[in-house]
């Protein structure tokens, strides 16, 4: 136990991470603390992290963000999940919606009756009951309508948001700087350690400025300079079941009317993401760069854009993994500089949004204790490994044999944590989702489903129904989930009307 009171803190790195942080401490910590951010302009950001999930809700209101401004600012666009193509076999689609799936009946939840439904030839596809995905494709949003009955679909949508990330920066940046944050321009050099017990002591810039703090948070990216290059916590690497460590982005015209789903679209040794904002469409291939060069990913991504490139493909190199330990002494890493997971379910920014949550529960008074750094560290890697179980449901279970990319990650073996899951869905279709793990039984149910994990059976309970009442309820269910989309607005009227950027911006 080190005793020294924690009050000032400094953050290193000024993307995402680095301004999430700083809007967050500012805005929760108050009076007697320091919060100042180190950043470089010349080193510069990632520049990619567009696409979202619900939980940023949950951050915004943290910070009382409005939401309205923060959408016209980012030009954002609202997301109601994602459309996955080709990835069970070729041809395949399905989308994995934000939300729910039909009406749950006391314990049991909608899909179990559609399991039985659907065997007896009752029931459409899963999709054709949640309200996200059928709006979708279809183009149509609306955010939560006040003036329905509380268990009108229309009464809770769930959605998340794209937007460019160095505008979502930049307006963190100025949310932090009007509430006290200290930002302080220049290259870190060097990271002093205190010589008794191996803490950050301060960074010293490349002007000779010396900052110091008792908390450093690493916002650094992928390099890790406080948590890795000066405190050697270690990199625990996921590539054997994750294989793809490159990624090519590139923007593009906007065209047409902004989708309300990213798409991710599988291909021959990876997939490729499309995230419509309001001034552009980002996109990118994430790929294994065992089964495919540079110079074919580049080709493939520019040959499937929807309108013309903005720029020449960016490459970006990545190790799919974790850091061992994300809070080592008093150097807590966010970000990049924690762990990567590739972008397939979005999940970068939520990471350091629950990063940050944790950091804040788990505040130190005076002095950093192991008890608590051991507890966010568990808690760090209980959602990593949740959620890399999650993204690998996603290759290992598909029926596509064209390329060796997938055979190999059709055949591979898997997480022990992970054929449990598979096994009991593929048994009776049942999903627990444990203590705080990021994604709930409808985001696996409909990603099992959507790559061709079929349940031999459903819950007993079900049979309680009689078969003729069934048949009317679930397909009463998915007239309720169509009279509701008709009902929306396409999303482009949407922006619009609420929250259209301001073109010059
Ligand atoms: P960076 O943006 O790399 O920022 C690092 C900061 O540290 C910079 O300000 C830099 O200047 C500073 N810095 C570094 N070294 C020094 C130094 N010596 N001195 C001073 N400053 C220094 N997440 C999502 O949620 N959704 C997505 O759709 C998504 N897509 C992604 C696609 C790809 C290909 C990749 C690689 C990631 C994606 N992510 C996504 C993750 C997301 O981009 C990151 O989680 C997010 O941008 C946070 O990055 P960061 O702030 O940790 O790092």
């Amino acid at each position: 136990m080190n005793e020294q009171t924690v009050k000032r803190i400094v953050i290193v790195g000024g993307g995402t991470a680095g301004w999430m942080a700083a809007a967050a401490m500012a805005k929760v910590l108050g009076p007697g603390y320091t919060v100042q951010l180190v950043e470089s302009e010349e080193i510069g950001t990632v520049g990619v992290g567009e696409a979202t999930v619900p939980h940023l809700k949950l951050f915004n209101n943290l910070l009382e963000i409005d939401e309205i401004e923060f959408v016209k600012r980012t030009q954002g666009t609202f997301k109601l999940g994602i459309q996955f193509n080709d990835w069970g076999q070729l041809g395949d689609s399905y989308i994995h919606g934000f939300g729910k799936i039909g009406h749950d009946v006391s314990l049991l939840p909608f899909h179990q009756f559609w399991l039985k439904a659907r065997q007896h030839g009752l029931a459409d596809e899963i999709g054709a009951y949640s309200l996200n995905t059928v709006a979708a494709p279809q183009g149509k949003f609306m955010a939560s309508a006040t003036d329905v009955p509380p268990q009108s679909p229309l009464a809770d949508i769930a959605y998340a948001y794209h937007f460019d990330a160095g505008l979502y920066a930049a307006y963190l940046r100025q949310y932090a700087e009007q509430r006290g944050v200290r930002r302080i321009e220049g290259r870190v050099e060097q990271v002093e350690l205190r010589p008794d017990d191996g803490f950050v002591e301060a960074v010293t810039l490349a002007d000779g400025q010396r900052v110091e703090g008792d908390l450093f948070i690493d916002c650094s990216g992928f390099r890790g300079l406080l948590i890795e290059q000066a405190l050697h916590a270690g990199y625990e690497s996921y590539t054997q079941w994750l294989p793809c460590d490159r990624a090519l982005a590139v923007p593009s015209e906007r065209h047409g009317p902004p989708a309300p789903f990213t798409r991710s679209t599988a291909r021959t040794a990876g997939w490729q993401w499309r995230i419509p904002l309001q001034h552009r469409t980002g996109n990118g291939y994430v790929y294994s760069s065992a089964h495919v060069g540079d110079d074919e990913a580049a080709a493939t991504l520019l040959a499937n854009l929807d309108g013309r490139a903005l720029g020449e493909p960016r490459l970006l190199r990545f190790n799919t993994g974790m850091r061992r330990r994300t809070w080592y002494r008093n150097v807590v890493a966010l970000g990049l500089a924690a762990g990567f997971m590739e972008p397939l379910e979005s999940t970068g920014i939520y990471l350091i949004q629950s990063g940050i949550a944790r950091l804040l529960n788990l505040f130190p008074r005076a002095g950093f204790s192991e008890v608590v750094a051991e507890r966010y560290n568990a808690q760090t890697r209980f959602e990593y490994e949740r959620i890399r179980d999650f993204l690998i449901l996603h290759y290992y279970a598909t029926r596509r044999d064209d390329t060796a990319f997938w055979n190999q990650c059709r055949t591979m073996a898997i997480p022990d944590t992970l054929r449990a899951n598979i096994e009991l869905f593929r048994d009776s279709g049942r999903f627990f989702r444990e203590g705080e793990e990021m994604f709930a039984q409808v985001s696996w149910v409909q990603v099992m489903l959507g790559q061709g994990i079929q349940p031999h059976s459903y819950h007993p309970l079900v049979d309680q129904m009689p078969e003729h009442e069934l048949g009317a309820f679930v397909a009463g269910v998915g007239k309720v989930i169509a009279h509701c989309v008709d009902a929306m607005p396409p999303h482009e009227a949407f922006i619009a009307r609420y929250c259209a950027a301001d073109p010059a911006a």
